[in-house]
């Protein structure tokens, strides 16, 4: 692999390779950029089968958490780490308070978080290492689990979806179809059914199809059938790339809004759900409840001011489907865009000179 090319292609500003022979430690840190603030981002464990593998997942994450955050307007920037293992094998006390060693290294540019393959005792032993870390359990300074917020913030963004397709942000009456009744998918339907929503749903646990039957009136399908659905909104909350050449000719929903990550196949079934008149919440966009609220965590977690954060994302929504009429973009590229032009925006500020650093800079002087 030629990194440095790959550095230059998106401008990554620093990768921490780290190693450690006792623990058997081998992890990549990735940081893309730290424009808008510190880099945050999970920790991901997984047996990847090449080191090449290991440094494409992590920039390619990182990056992500650059758009993401810049567009949900935290003033962070993007970052992950791998760690190249097995989960279900290769874990440890040592290997992880390891870790937590070398993020402590970066003061502050990274701050980690769960990712896939990491568990909260997992985070509690990095903690043990460096502060640097949000997303803990409750019992340990945490805000806990995020699925919630998550599910907030879907219902957030549906709203502006509807608000823009039916020119009204209630969704008392819409049919709902939720692929997914996992953490966030049924905390949606908890809050879709609050609102008057008709829901159908499907999940490969029956217990959870059941769950949702009993305790929201909802309509249960197969689950090769929820994308064919006809409905309001369709919210993929289980599996990536459910927009594919062989789903796309059978969607019968105006809206695509869910929780899952990387909804799009490839880029260009943007353009193609555009082309049939449904309109796409862009999924890192609409799914960044989770990180609104442990982001919350670095100025003293405060579940009120999260949870007006995390009602912002109808704006996001909003201002994403503003730009893709402006542009003439599909709204997939038009997230990019705002994301890229609160970047810009930010960098762009007079360069004053604030005074502090020479001022400590004296005092210091003066203590020597
Ligand atoms: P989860 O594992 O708790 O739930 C996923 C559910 O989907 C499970 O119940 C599973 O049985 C079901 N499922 C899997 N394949 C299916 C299929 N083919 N048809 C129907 N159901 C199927 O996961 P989660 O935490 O609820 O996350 C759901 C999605 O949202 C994931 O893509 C995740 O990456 C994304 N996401 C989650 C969060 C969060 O806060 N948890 C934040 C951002 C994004």
């Amino acid at each position: 692999m030629h990194i440095f090319e790959k550095l230059a292609e998106y401008r990554y500003e620093q990768v921490v390779f780290c190693h450690d022979q006792a623990t058997g430690l081998r992890a990549i840190i990735a940081i893309h950029d730290t424009t808008l603030g510190p880099a945050l981002g999970g920790c991901r464990m997984w047996p990847y089968n090449t080191e090449d593998e290991a440094v494409t997942d992590a920039l390619r994450l990182a990056r992500g958490m650059t758009y993401k955050a810049a567009a949900s307007g935290l003033n962070l920037g993007g970052g992950k780490s791998v760690v190249i293992g097995d989960p279900r094998k290769h874990k440890s006390e040592a290997l992880f308070r390891s870790l937590g060693r070398y993020i402590e290294t970066l003061g502050g540019r990274y701050i980690v978080a769960e990712d896939v393959g990491i568990s909260t005792g997992d985070i509690h032993h990095i903690q043990v290492e460096t502060s640097y870390v949000v997303g803990a359990d409750v019992s340990y300074g945490g805000s806990g689990d995020p699925s919630p917020f998550t599910a907030l913030g879907v219902l957030q963004g549906m709203r502006a979806c509807v608000e823009e397709v039916y020119d009204t942000t209630s969704l008392e009456g819409s049919a709902v179809a939720v692929q997914g009744l996992g953490h966030v998918g049924y905390h949606l339907c908890r809050l879709l059914h609050e609102e008057g929503a008709r829901l159908i749903v499907t999940d490969l646990q029956a217990s959870a199809v059941r769950r949702a039957a009993r305790e929201f009136g909802a309509k249960a399908v197969e689950p090769d059938e929820i994308l064919s659905i006809p409905c309001d909104v369709l919210a993929p909350c289980a599996l990536g790339a459910v927009v594919n050449d062989e789903t796309l000719p059978n969607f019968r929903c105006r809206i695509v809004a869910g929780s899952a990550n990387n909804v799009l196949d490839e880029s260009r079934h943007g353009e193609a759900l555009a082309e049939r008149g449904i309109l796409y919440a862009p999924d890192y966009v609409i799914n960044a409840g989770g990180l609104i609220n442990v982001a919350d965590e670095l100025e003293g977690y405060n579940e009120r001011r999260a949870t007006k954060r995390v009602m912002r994302i109808a704006d996001s929504v909003r201002s994403i489907i503003a730009i893709s009429k402006r542009d003439g973009v599909p709204t997939n590229v038009a997230a990019d865009t705002l994301a890229l032009e609160r970047i810009a925006a930010i960098s762009s500020m007079e360069r004053l000179h604030t005074g502090h650093p020479y001022g400590q800079l004296q005092r210091r002087r003066e203590t020597i």
